[in-house]
């Protein structure tokens, strides 16, 4: 859990600026878009992926997030991605949730 680089940004390490943050998620910017805007919803709690989690209260709490993050960032239309595992793309094992919009690759 030291090594995680998005608990590290999430102690503010990294100083990164946070689009969004309320008591159990950060949302930032991804170091690189792969759309106009692409945001990522990070949990305050470590968990490694989708497979770790058991927390139903958490995952409602995280998509609420994404509501409230475009929301306030004006977005009506966006795609919302989590990789799961090595195979399907996922390279930070701290889960999260991708909010693409605009010009996605
Ligand atoms: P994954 O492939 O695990 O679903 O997504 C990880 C994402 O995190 C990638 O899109 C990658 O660009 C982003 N990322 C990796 N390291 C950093 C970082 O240090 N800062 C930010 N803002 N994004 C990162
Ligand atoms: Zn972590």
């Amino acid at each position: 859990m030291n090594d995680c680089i998005f608990c590290k940004i999430i102690a503010g390490d990294f100083n990164t600026d946070f689009v969004y943050e309320n008591d159990y998620a950060v949302v930032f910017k991804d170091i690189n878009p792969k759309a106009d805007i692409h945001l990522l919803v990070v949990p305050k709690l470590h968990v490694e992926s989708l497979n770790e989690l058991e927390d139903e209260v958490l995952l409602g709490k995280l998509m609420m997030t994404v509501k409230e993050v475009t929301k306030k960032e004006g977005l009506k239309s966006y795609r919302t991605v989590i990789n799961t595992g090595k195979e399907a793309g996922q390279e930070v094992f701290h889960l999260h949730i991708h909010i693409l919009s605009g010009g996605i690759i």
